[in-house]
């Protein structure tokens, strides 16, 4: 079978496949072609009876894509399924993918960007894409095709040239990483959206890391209702209808049930896929094997119980299709990347190298480096040590008392720590430890990723060895020996 590929700016990457493979081994080949290790964020996109849905990874190609004629090749997109955070991301292809797809999703209206946001991602995304804005200036481009099409006037592309101006210098991948950064806060930016129905109002469902959003489907349509995953029972699907179960609010509560109209059977599905999908790979630890065999539901009904169901008449063939989480990912991407360990390392010193006064406890990613404070990392956009690939930074907080108390880790009292946990930013544990945690162990935080910390620890903070450095445990320990 052949493929093309489509990236979001509408480049082609054409390959052949022989006999009938599974949708991972032709995303596996996407990116190979691409140089993309952190495979687990993305997917392949195709229309199927006019609707644009994803091409399961897990089911067999010819099971999914309509028989073509010979020579004529399939075409998919590759797009970003997971909008992780963008210091999550250790590429910078992987990178450059995210920023394309947010482009493409800007210039086709997806987000509710204010004017102002609209000028900063539009000078941003003409730094990266044309450099400075004299070179620009020469180019026959417009600054129209970068914007939200809500701001394409001749006043606001002014301000977009007068901001283009003002980044005269800054070098394409730090703008791009930039754009990611300001992105990522905003509220749509990891939500798949579908059009839906409630009664007879129309509306639009953002399916995203958090739960679900419901916006009137209109132009700055307001936001009606907020679901939580943690305030979802279950759902269902039951031809075009998508049916939400929310837990009791207490024992004495009826169940409350909120049912969204799609336009058809398979949009419905769509959705039901999304919302249990996005629920698992951002808020589960690891994914368990009675999940993964979930089978495709082909005559959906609403009385049978969550239990799923068994055969299609093509055989059996997944509903779900994602194997990691969100962290897992992360851990996986991180050991194909960084393949060379810790070549990466750099001395600690726990003042802030760039005050000498304050205490270094921000991490900067995704590289991994501690040497600043929280206030001179503010307004850095590039590691003091490795020079690069820093898109932003993660306060950290130590269990122990960081100049004086040894460095390991706390859970297994052997190996170095050398994590720290996100969201929380607490430093206490080793890489080995911490993938056993779901939780930080101390604040209970759920993890949604382990952060790998590339500090180079001075051999007089570990308990084993024994120094004349002046630490009162290390002076402890020579006193009894
Ligand atoms: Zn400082
Ligand atoms: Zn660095
Ligand atoms: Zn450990
Ligand atoms: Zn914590």
């Amino acid at each position: 079978m052949r493929f093309v590929i489509l990236e979001p700016d509408g480049r082609g990457n054409e390959f052949v496949l022989t006999g009938d493979k599974l949708g991972q081994d032709v995303l596996d080949k996407a990116c190979e072609k691409l140089g993309i290790k952190e495979k687990n964020y993305f997917g392949l996109r195709y229309i199927a009876n006019d609707n644009s849905v994803w091409l399961n990874l897990r089911n067999p190609v010819s099971t999914q894509l309509r028989p073509h004629l010979p020579g004529k090749p399939h075409r998919l997109r590759l797009e970003v399924k997971f909008f992780v955070a963008p210091q999550e991301l250790q590429q910078e292809e992987t990178r450059r993918q995210f920023y394309l797809c947010l482009r493409k999703q800007i210039s086709e209206g997806k987000f509710n960007l204010t004017k102002e946001k609209s000028v900063q991602l539009g000078a941003l995304s003409a730094q990266v894409e044309y450099g400075d804005y004299t070179v620009y200036r020469k180019t026959s481009a417009n600054y129209s095709q970068l914007l939200n099409p809500s701001w394409t006037n001749r006043e606001v592309e002014k301000q977009v040239a007068e901001a283009h101006r003002k980044l005269e210098g800054m070098e394409s991948s730090a703008a791009r990483d930039t754009f990611l950064n300001v992105m990522s806060k905003e509220e749509l930016y990891d939500a798949e959206i579908f059009k839906a129905k409630t009664g007879h109002q129309k509306v639009l469902v953002a399916v995203g890391s958090s739960g679900l959003k419901v916006y009137e489907r209109r132009a700055n349509g307001k936001l009606k209702q907020t679901i939580g995953f943690e305030s979802i029972l279950k759902v269902n699907v039951s031809e075009e209808r998508l049916i939400v179960v929310l837990r009791k609010t207490s024992e004495s509560s009826k169940l409350n049930f909120v049912h969204f109209f799609l336009a058809s059977g398979d949009a419905a599905k769509a959705i039901h896929k999304a919302v249990m999908e996005h629920q698992l790979f951002f808020c589960s630890s690891k994914v368990r094997r009675s999940v993964l065999n979930h089978y495709l539901l082909s005559t959906p009904c609403w009385a049978l119980p969550a239990k799923w169901f068994t055969k299609t008449p093509s055989g059996d063939l997944y509903h779900l299709d994602v194997k990691h989480t969100r962290r897992q990912s992360y851990d996986l991407h991180y050991r194909n990347v960084h393949s060379d360990g810790g070549a990466f390392r750099h001395d600690w010193e726990s003042e802030c190298s760039k005050c000498n006064s304050k205490e270094a406890n921000v991490l900067f990613t995704p590289c991994g480096h501690l040497v600043y404070c929280e206030g001179c990392a503010k307004d850095e956009t590039v590691c003091p040590v490795c020079n690069h690939t820093s898109t932003t930074w993660q306060r950290v907080y130590f269990s122990n008392d960081a100049a004086c108390d040894d460095w390991t880790c706390q859970i297994c009292m052997d190996s170095e720590i050398n994590t720290a946990f996100s969201p929380c930013g607490h430093v206490c544990s080793c890489e080995d430890c911490a993938c056993h945690l779901p939780y930080c162990p101390i604040c209970k935080t759920f993890i949604t990723f382990v952060q790998r910390m590339h500090v180079q620890f001075p051999d007089h903070l570990f308990k084993d060895d024994v120094s004349d450095d002046g630490c009162d445990s290390a002076s402890e320990l020579t006193e009894f020996s």
